[in-house]
C-alpha cells in the first residue's frame, strides 16, 4: 500500500506517520527526516541542504527525487515492508510526476492520500512551541504533548521552527505543494483528515479512509 500525506508543516503528519506505519507495516519516508539526517555530515552537499532548510526553502526537485528513488527501489523496502507512507513528499507537482512514474516502473501506484486541514494561525501557535529529543528524535510540544520531566532529554529547537521562518514556510506550501490536492483530487484518492483534532482522533478518521 502507498499513502501520501499531505499538508502544511505542523499538521501533525510526523505524529500519523508512526502510528500509521505499525499498524500497516509501511515504511516511513519522511524526506525532511532522510534530509536532517544527511545535514549532520558537513561537507559541501550538506551545508548547501542545511542553508535552504533553516530558511525554509525547497531542496531541487532532482535532488529530492533522486534521493526517494534510492529508497524506494532498495532491497530492504521491497522484501521488509508491505508498502510505504511519504510524509512531506511530494512537495511540487514535479515531484508528483516523478513518483507517478516511479511507482508505475515498480509496479505500484498511490492507494491513499491523507489531507490534513488546518488554519495559518494554529500552525503557527503550535509550531514554535514544538521540540524535538537530539537523541531519539522525538518530537514533543510544549504545551499540547508536554515532555516528561526528570529525564535526560536534551531538547532543541528545530532552526526552520522559528516564527519569521515558519511563515515563510506557509507562502512556500501555498505556492508549489498546495497545488498538489488538485492534482490527486483528479484521481479520487484523496481522503481529509481535521487536524485540529486531538491525535488519537485523528487517527481514527485516518484509518477509516484506509479502510475504504
Ligand atoms: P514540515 O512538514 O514540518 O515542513 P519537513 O521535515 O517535511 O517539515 O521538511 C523540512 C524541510 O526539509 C523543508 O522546509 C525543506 O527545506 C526540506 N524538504 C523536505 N522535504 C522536501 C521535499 N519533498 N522537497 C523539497 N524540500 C524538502
Amino acid at each position: 500500500m502507498i499513502i501520501i500525506l499531505l499538508g502544511p508543516p505542523g499538521s501533525g503528519k510526523g505524529t500519523s506517520s508512526s502510528v500509521i506505519c505499525k499498524k500497516h507495516n509501511l515504511f516511513p519516508l519522511s524526506t525532511g527526516d532522510v534530509l536532517r539526517e544527511r545535514i549532520k555530515q558537513p561537507d559541501e552537499f550538506g551545508k548547501h541542504i542545511a542553508k535552504l532548510m533553516s530558511n525554509g526553502e525547497l531542496i531541487s526537485d532532482e535532488i529530492i527525487n533522486q534521493l526517494v528513488k534510492e529508497i524506494v527501489e532498495s532491497d530492504k523496502m521491497k522484501s521488509e515492508y508491505d508498502g510505504i507512507l511519504f510524509d512531506g513528499y511530494p512537495r511540487t507537482v514535479q515531484q508528483a510526476e516523478f513518483l507517478e512514474k516511479l511507482l508505475a516502473d515498480n509496479n505500484q501506484k498511490v492507494n491513499h492520500i491523507l489531507l490534513f486541514n488546518i488554519a495559518d494561525d494554529a500552525i503557527v501557535k503550535r509550531i514554535v512551541s514544538r521540540r524535538v529529543d537530539r537523541k531519539t528524535g522525538n518530537v514533543y510540544n510544549l504545551i499540547s504533548n508536554p515532555p516528561p520531566e526528570n529525564t535526560d532529554l536534551e531538547l532543541y529547537q528545530r532552526a526552520d521552527d522559528k516564527e519569521e521562518v515558519i511563515l515563510h514556510r506557509l507562502e512556500v506550501y501555498k505556492k508549489q505543494t498546495e497545488p498538489l490536492i488538485d492534482f490527486y483530487r483528479k484521481n479520487g484518492v484523496v481522503g481529509e483528515v481535521d487536524a485540529t483534532l486531538p491525535v488519537e482522533k485523528m487517527i481514527v478518521t485516518a484509518n477509516k479512509i484506509l479502510a475504504e
